[in-house]
């Protein structure tokens, strides 16, 4: 049995699966303060033998293997968060091969292993939720450099008909902070849910996330892009991506049809926590070969 955390800064999600993906049994519940939370999961991971275990933190979180502060969520400005050292608080409580990564890194392995991407040798992976971030599969591996990729954070070009100041508590007006869930709750006043028919709100979206996706695309070259989070599952959010992504390309570089390229998660809400799984199953080989 393999276990599974999908931490998340809205709620937690752990499950126990096998080797193949498969999950077997799963509970979820919300992300209050490590003290509250970290014990709920001891609890539930307590009634499994485990044999690894796999981590998709929100982050910021240190990915790197030299680092001494492997393994924490970093700079989150997530009360009771900042500086926990999420890897090491698991690792004892549960001594096996713990693979440890970001949520949305651990999304993008899910889909390229056994969700849309299945077979690709790359894809990336956004989710557009409380926050913005991206995950990607670059040569069959998740991309990781002096650390992981904050895709979220990069600086769009302001609608000329948009005042909104923006919600990011570092960049203001960053990609996030003028189109994550949140800037559209700021900006129009409501949440998205009571926005469905007010279609200027997901053209302006669209707008701002075919912006992102042309820069992803130009850096990337990814062979399918995935985007999740509770904003996405307002189709007309696609629907304003694909008419503006090609007015930003220009016919610069080809792109291949739309719909099949940008699409929603094929393993759905559980990209992250199949993810995760994976992490668990990857630790475990990685020790077997040492
Ligand atoms: P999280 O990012 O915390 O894991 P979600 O992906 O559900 O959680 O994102 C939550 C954000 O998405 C909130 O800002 C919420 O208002 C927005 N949201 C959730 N569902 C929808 C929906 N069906 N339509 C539009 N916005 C939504
Ligand atoms: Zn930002």
């Amino acid at each position: 049995m393999l276990g599974a955390i999908e931490a998340g800064g809205t709620k937690f999600i752990c499950a126990v699966g096998d080797e193949q993906g498969n999950i077997i049994n799963r509970i979820q519940f919300p992300t209050t303060v490590p003290e509250e939370t970290i014990p709920k999961v001891i609890n539930f991971f307590n009634q499994y033998h485990l044999k690894a275990m796999g981590i998709g933190s929100f982050g910021p979180v240190d990915v790197n293997r030299e680092s001494p502060t492997y393994g924490n969520i970093t700079s989150t400005p997530k009360p009771g968060w900042r500086d926990f050292n999420f890897l090491e608080t698991m690792k004892e409580a549960f001594p096996v091969p713990i693979g440890f990564n970001t949520d949305v890194n651990a999304a993008a392995l899910g889909e390229a292993t056994l969700g849309v991407a299945k077979g690709l040798d790359s894809c990336l992976y956004i989710t557009v939720g409380t926050g913005i971030g991206a995950g990607a599969v670059v040569h069959g591996k998740l991309l990781q450099g002096l650390s992981h990729p904050e895709m979220g954070h990069i600086f769009v070009r302001r609608h000329e008909h948009d005042a909104y100041a923006g919600k990011c508590p570092y960049h203001h007006d960053c990609l996030e902070g003028l189109a994550a869930g949140p800037a559209i709750e700021g900006r129009w006043g409501e949440k998205g849910i009571q926005l469905v028919d007010r279609p200027e709100v997901w053209e302006l979206e669209g707008y701002y996330l075919a912006q992102a996706l042309y820069h992803y695309i130009l850096i990337l070259s990814p062979k399918k892009i995935i985007l999740g989070g509770g904003v996405m599952h307002q189709q007309q959010v696609f629907t304003a991506i694909y008419k503006y992504l090609p007015e930003f390309v220009n016919g610069y570089v080809s792109l291949p049809e739309l719909t099949g390229y940008i699409v929603r998660p094929g393993l759905g809400d559980l990209a992250g926590i199949t993810g995760s799984l994976l992490l668990g199953k990857q630790a475990l080989e990685k020790v077997s070969h040492e």
